[in-house]
């Protein structure tokens, strides 16, 4: 007789995060910051140049 385990399955976890990608307005190379909070009047200081900016949503 086949004996299979009695135990219930150990489930995967897992949990969500929002990713933003930013562009330079200077160099236009990207980089991107996890679970990031958007302050539209608050300048950011761009990894690749150093340029210092505030951010604006890419227009479609
Ligand atoms: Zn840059």
């Amino acid at each position: 007789m086949d004996q299979k385990k009695n135990t219930l399955p150990v489930a995967h976890q897992y949990s969500i995060e929002q990713l933003y990608h930013f562009r330079c307005g200077a160099c236009a190379q990207w980089w991107s910051i996890a679970d990031f909070q958007i302050v539209e009047q608050k300048k950011l200081y761009c990894p690749k140049c150093g340029h210092k900016a505030p951010v604006e949503s890419i227009k479609k």
